[in-house]
């Protein structure tokens, strides 16, 4: 059986495998190209287009056609409702572009597919994770492994290159921005620290000429252009075409046709770089952050990649070097390098489960986790805080453990409230165990200030562990996988797998 890479992307996805002789390659999809737009048009009946053909339509038919949907991914709250009144899960839109990549590369490939390696943000915290692995088995897809993005580009980059070094990679996509440094090493891959913003893209310029351009037009008798659906739909649509003009151009046109109103505004390179400076600068500060956090000063970087349709912009070649001393490496392809990536990880792991020599070598790859994992109790002033039990950046996989005490005599239970973030006040990380009040776990009436132990274990996958270890009688009170209130249940996730596999999909 077939197991492919997949970049599911904010804007776009990209499928990729890797040849006999070890080369990775992008797979063509049945528009004959290599990117598919991560847009899905669901129709009256609730059949589906996805892809570019989706694309095509997101203006004439906003109503009906979702975009942008990985923003939504682990957003328990979010819906898609179609024109019969069907809801739709964020899971379940990215299982069906998921599945148009998967079937377009059953039929470029000629073999049936049915594993994936699929990326995702560095800066996804488990929930995420999850929620992009529920999307995988919707689609009937079994995801071998869930890897960040920049690692994946770092595979792609440092595999036929054999580099070594300390290498920064800059991910700029549609809707997320990841800095990550990783140390290649004799073929061997490190991430010592990663952090980004999970909404900061492409998308987020693209709001700012809009707003810019709504006010002129607005100022000039025009209508607001937000009022409307199909008028926003289609002012993005300029905004962006606008936006990749200036990546070549000094000057881009924007036309506006409202009412019997006809705008055309001229967008210059200037203004837009004004427009969008402090997106930038946040992404230049976070580069900044994370070389400190792996310990490095600036000047211990060999190489920086730039990946993610956004970093076309000049500008962020320009404050990349600025900020670096290095003038990025343009090797990358910045669309593919990430599907490469994972069609590489997924050629090991299924050599190392067939114990076959791979074309691509057996590379090491240690990952970190982007977020801190802990639990809520109280200190020693009776007040409730958040203990970070694995910090951010912590190697994965990795098992930690920090001591508590019962705080009342003859306490029978305690509750295990699992965090992700790394405060120390509660208000300020997430609980994430699907009961906001944790999980509940009996313990033998004991003096108070008996010793309690828990685990926190982040696997490879980011499948969170907690286990629970009574220390006066020396026993496990419990280990337990999270179950994560911002995902599906898996019966649903089970359910919703059925149903798509009846479901038409164009
Ligand atoms: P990705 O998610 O990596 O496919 O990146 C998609 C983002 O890259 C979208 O926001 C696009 O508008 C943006 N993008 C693609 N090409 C260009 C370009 N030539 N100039 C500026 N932005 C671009």
């Amino acid at each position: 059986m077939k197991a492919i890479g997949i970049d599911l992307g904010t804007t776009n996805s990209v499928s990729a495998t890797v040849d006999p002789t070890g080369r990775p390659l992008a797979i063509r999809n049945s528009e004959g190209a290599n990117t598919t737009p991560s847009v899905v048009l669901i129709e009256e009946d609730d059949t589906v287009l996805v892809g570019g053909l989706a694309q095509r339509q997101a203006v004439s038919r906003h109503a009906d056609v979702i975009q942008w949907v990985k923003r939504e991914m682990g957003n328990t709250t979010w819906r898609f409702v179609s024109a019969s009144g069907r809801e739709y899960t964020a899971e379940e839109v990215s299982a069906q572009i998921l599945r148009k990549l998967a079937a377009d590369a059953e039929r470029t490939l000629g073999e049936p597919v049915t594993r994936a390696v699929v990326t995702v943000p560095a800066y996804f915290d488990d929930s995420r994770r999850q929620a992009t692995k529920d999307a995988g088995r919707i689609a009937g897809l079994e995801v071998m492994r869930v890897i960040s993005e920049p690692t994946a580009a770092a595979l792609a980059y440092g595999l036929h290159e054999r580099q070594a070094g300390v290498c920064l990679v800059y991910d700029l996509g549609g809707g997320t921005f990841d800095a990550t440094v990783i140390r290649i090493e004799r073929g061997d891959f490190t991430v010592l620290a990663t952090t980004g913003d999970r909404n900061l893209g492409g998308y987020d310029f693209d709001n700012r000429i809009m707003t810019w351009a709504n006010e002129l037009v607005v100022g000039q008798g025009a209508e607001d252009q937000f009022d409307d659906g199909g008028s926003e739909a289609r002012l993005r649509d300029q905004c962006e075409a606008a936006k990749h003009l200036l990546s070549q151009l000094d000057s881009a046109p924007i036309f506006i046709d409202s009412g019997d109103k006809h705008a055309k505004l001229e967008l210059t390179r200037k203004i837009f770089e004004e427009l969008t400076a402090d997106l930038l600068t946040r992404t230049v500060e976070m580069v900044e952050e994370v070389v400190q956090a792996a310990g490095l000063p600036m000047t211990a970087l060999d190489e920086v990649l730039l990946v993610g349709g956004s970093t076309r912009m000049p500008m962020v070649g320009r404050a990349v070097e600025r900020v670096t001393g290095r003038r990025p490496n343009a090797t990358l392809h910045p669309d593919e390098a990430v599907a490469l990536g994972a069609a590489i990880q997924a050629e090991i792991l299924v050599a190392a489960e067939t114990g076959n020599a791979s074309p691509v070598g057996a590379p090491q790859i240690n990952d970190v986790t982007a977020h801190g994992l802990g639990v809520i109790a109280l200190d020693d002033n009776g007040r409730e805080r958040n203990f970070v039990i694995l910090p951010a950046n912590a190697r994965i996989p990795q098992r930690e453990s920090q001591l508590f005490r019962t705080v009342v005599p003859n306490q029978t239970e305690i509750k295990v409230r699992v965090t992700v973030g790394d405060e120390e006040d509660p208000a300020d990380v997430e609980i994430i165990t699907r009961d906001s009040q944790g999980v509940e776990l009996s313990v033998p009436p004991y003096p108070a200030g008996s010793p309690i132990e828990v685990f926190i274990a982040y696997d490879i996958d980011g499948t969170v562990h907690v286990e629970v270890m009574d220390l006066v009688a020396n026993r496990s009170l419990g280990e337990f996988p999270i179950d994560r209130r911002n995902n599906l249940p898996q019966e649903q996730v089970e359910r919703l797998a059925r149903d798509l596999r009846t479901a038409t999909i164009r």
